[in-house]
């Protein structure tokens, strides 16, 4: 591959010259959402941040195998290893299967993604569908002899793995710290250290989802699933693994752990952690109350927001800021998102509208560099923003005629923006999204009922006309007893 692509790995704190392990191929594993309520701003940023690598390694040539997962299963309140399942939690408030709750807010989660143009991740699997995996994972850091068995439930050994390896090492933490500030009493856990985390925990009762193992009916650790279906689809090792920045410890952390200690090895390349987004100045969660889904965004159905704001203004928001920046969010800062959008947008419209001229009297030609090597310097969207900004008064005096810009460089410009702010950026014009589905789905209904109209008046050159030329289109139309249904 040429191209020198530079990402800051969170594990040796600096930016790495990306080299794959498997030439033209990829392997990339993002912690997805665990699906027991709405998406909100927190979710929308990882999402954004890691379809814009996805977008820009498939740009440069790889072949990537991007594996997004959903926690549907063993991710406890607080994060902690003890307390009620996050999912069974919701389904016994609101009286239903855990996996209707699943299903629910998984469905919820890829409307989202889609209104923010988020592209699909290749693979999406499910924790509860990665059961024996899991358990085969457990298994084999037992056998290493890094995991015991306490009262059905197994738990990682954390002070024995400890003497071979650095715990702690991606969060820049150490196990006597740790030990110092978590003591707990003893003889009151089936831990033998407050720091060890369980493996494998043995359902207790009540606990709905639970499944059977060679230690107990139980359910698996929040932090297996990752270490289980990375390596079951991205191999032992793989390039980057990806997540917000509030996963490091103890999840990545643990992660690590499991995976030297079960497979010998460490299995990531790169770990790559996006920032938080702050609301005026404060971490944002449900534990805090303070955060707003993004359908209150996109419906503008929230105290703290002065009208809706479009998925593509969310989108643009987020990438106005470096990846690893926090960004702390206020109605203004998204108006103003909402403004210098419309600017580009409109920028890139003209764009396409200009009359090229024999000769330039302008100079666009480092304009695709530049942006190349702020995307090659750890992912800098805001600085590709900025020059693509910065381009926008040299359309403006070609568009009033001041300049002249010839055809060659006229095709660059429209192409460098196609590039950048449409297929790398993602950002696309609004009424492509949502409104423009709505519009193109009403026209279709209103052909056919010019077709039902003509059917009546005994028409059937008219009628025929009308469902021909729409089957040629690729368009299925059924007549029903009430007018008529399509599909493409
Ligand atoms: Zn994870």
């Amino acid at each position: 591959m040429e191209h020198k692509l530079y990402i800051y790995n969170t594990l040796s704190r600096k930016k790495e010259l990306f080299v794959s392990i498997h030439e033209n191929k990829v392997g990339m594993y993002v912690c997805g959402p665990t699906v027991y309520g709405d998406a909100h701003l927190g979710h929308a940023r990882p999402a954004i941040t890691f379809d814009v690598v996805f977008r820009y390694l498939l740009h440069l040539g790889y072949k990537v195998r991007y594996v997004r997962n959903i926690t549907d299963v063993g991710h406890l309140e607080n994060d902690a290893d003890s307390g009620e399942d996050k999912i069974a939690k919701k389904a016994r408030l609101d009286e239903l299967e855990p996996m209707e709750v699943v299903q629910y807010y998984t469905n919820r989660y890829h409307k989202a993604m889609e209104a923010l143009n988020v592209l699909p991740p290749s693979i999406e699997p499910h924790a509860s569908g990665h059961i024996m995996e899991q358990i085969d994972f457990v298994q084999k850091i037992l056998d290493a002899g890094f995991a015991y068995e306490s009262q059905g439930s197994v738990y990682f050994d954390v002070e024995k793995y400890n003497q071979s390896n650095h715990y702690g090492k991606l969060s820049g933490r150490n196990i006597e710290d740790m030990l110092e500030s978590t003591r707990d009493l003893e003889g009151q856990s089936e831990k033998r250290r407050s720091v060890d985390f369980a493996l494998w925990k043995k359902a207790s009762p009540e606990h709905i989802m639970r499944w059977k193992s060679p230690w107990s009916e139980g359910f698996p650790g929040w932090h297996l699933e990752c270490s289980a279906m990375g390596t079951k689809y991205l191999g032992e090792q793989f390039d980057i693994h990806g997540g917000g920045m509030d996963l490091m410890f103890p999840h990545h952390e643990c992660e690590i752990a499991q995976n030297k200690a079960g497979l010998g090895k460490d299995s990531v390349k790169y770990w790559m952690h996006n920032n938080m987004i702050t609301i005026g100045g404060q971490k944002m969660g449900k534990s805090l109350g303070n955060f707003i889904t993004l359908e209150e965004f996109f419906s503008g159905n929230h105290a703290l927001l002065t009208h809706p704001f479009s998925p593509m203004t969310v989108r643009f928001f987020i990438l106005q800021a470096h990846y690893r920046s926090t960004v702390d969010f206020s109605s203004a800062a998204l108006e103003a998102s909402e403004k210098g959008l419309s600017r580009l947008m409109e920028g890139y419209a003209r764009l396409q509208k200009l009359v090229p001229s024999s000769k330039s009297t302008i100079d666009i030609s480092d304009l695709r560099a530049k942006c190349e090597k702020a995307m090659c310097d750890d992912f800098n969207t805001p600085i590709v923003i900025s020059h693509l900004f910065n381009a926008l008064p040299l359309i403006a005096t070609i568009y009033l005629e001041f300049q002249m810009i010839s055809e060659e460089d006229l095709n660059e410009l429209i192409s460098v923006f196609k590039l950048y702010l449409v297929d790398l950026l993602g950002l696309r014009t609004e009424n492509e999204t949502s409104n423009g589905l709505e519009a193109y789905k009403k026209a279709i209904d209103l052909l056919l009922n010019l077709r039902l109209e003509a059917k009546r008046n005994k028409d059937w050159t008219t009628s025929d006309k009308i469902r021909n030329k729409l089957t040629a289109l690729g368009f299925e139309i059924k007549d029903t007893k009430d007018g008529f249904e399509w599909k493409i």
